[in-house]
């Protein structure tokens, strides 16, 4: 296996190599993968577009030996702005734009919430959700800032339909459809060799954030749970995440990750027993919101009404929705 120096770019095989964006968050770091095949080099997902990420990626490409012109195609596994904020960027950085490909549900959604004139949205969401104005103020700020990072969108893009064969590199993968952390989420999964390339789906030391939000589908969290049911027993040599370490123990980390939710749902339940509450006042329970960012704070208010629709879909608790969304015992 090639070594590289440059920090934060590392052969996982002679065909994959993991690229480390920074992200000015506290997630701090985005994986990307560039695997090599006859036709060039694909990329899958991107970073967010601002000037340190744009130089670790012109610094890989010099570890690399490549250019831009040697990207045969960009994949996506889903619309966060992590994943997809660069892909406008590298669109442009050839005369002919590089072909992307993308799930159809994740373009869709895409044009829900990069769009400004789609704010209000969000702002009326929280509102409902029984934050106070002055925090609102601060998540649109924190939200508009995340979007500028996107800029510019892509110039064309293609989608991909669940099941579908694709060739990243020289690899043959399968899209699976990996919903929960965004509706539309594609993983794709090498059944020769083992290898998943795992999105935001399952990642080591931190949970993936399961959020109801106001463009998403009903129940997130149960779709979550029941992708991670279905897909434990799929054959996973090394599974290689958007985030933090590579996979190794597949089905044992997902079954941390159902046992994690599991006393989530208990202690959001706990927390309702104690009387009728906002979305906000349960996530102030389940999590410590002194200690996070305005950009944070949304993640744990979605993470939270994830949890009561889940309830709430199972008729354990109902939602007074006049105004401020009142959760309380069924
Ligand atoms: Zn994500």
């Amino acid at each position: 296996m090639r070594a590289l120096s440059q920090a934060g770019v590392t052969y996982i095989s002679e065909d994959i190599v993991q690229v480390q964006i920074p992200l000015p968050y506290i997630l701090n770091i985005v994986n990307v993968y560039l695997l090599r095949g006859p036709e060039g080099w694909t990329l899958l997902d991107t970073g967010l577009n601002n000037p340190a990420a744009r130089s670790q990626w012109k610094s890989a490409m010099n570890a690399l030996g490549i250019s831009p012109a040697d990207i045969e195609k960009i994949v996506l596994t889903h619309m966060h702005p992590d994943h997809f904020g660069m892909a406008g960027w590298w669109q442009r950085q050839t005369d002919e734009p590089i072909p992307l490909y993308l799930p159809e549900t994740e373009r869709a959604q895409a044009q829900v919430f990069y769009q400004r004139a789609n704010s209000p949205l969000y702002h009326q969401w929280m509102l409902d959700c029984g934050m106070d104005q002055a925090t609102v103020d601060d998540v649109e700020q924190a939200m508009l800032g995340t979007r500028d990072l996107t800029q510019p969108h892509p110039i064309q893009q293609c989608y991909l339909a669940a099941g579908a064969r694709l060739r990243l590199g020289e690899r043959v993968v399968r899209a699976i459809h990996a919903p929960g952390h965004s509706d539309g989420q594609f993983i794709f999964y090498d059944e020769e060799e083992g290898i998943l390339f795992c999105g935001d789906h399952v990642l080591m030391k931190i949970t993936p954030n399961i959020g109801s939000w106001p463009h998403s589908q009903a129940d997130p969290l149960g779709r979550y749970l029941e992708s991670l049911r279905d897909l434990s027993a799929l054959p996973v040599r090394l599974a290689l995440p958007g985030h933090r370490w590579l996979i190794s123990d597949w089905s044992g980390r997902i079954e941390e990750l159902l046992a994690h939710h599991d006393l989530r749902l208990r202690q959001t339940l706990e927390a309702i027993e104690m009387g009728r509450q906002t979305v906000y006042e349960i996530a102030t329970r389940l999590f410590d919101l002194d200690r996070l960012t305005a950009h944070e704070w949304r993640f744990a208010m979605a993470e939270a009404l994830a949890h009561l629709n889940y309830l709430s879909a199972r008729g354990k608790i109902t939602c007074d929705d006049a105004g401020v969304m009142r959760w309380q015992l069924a």
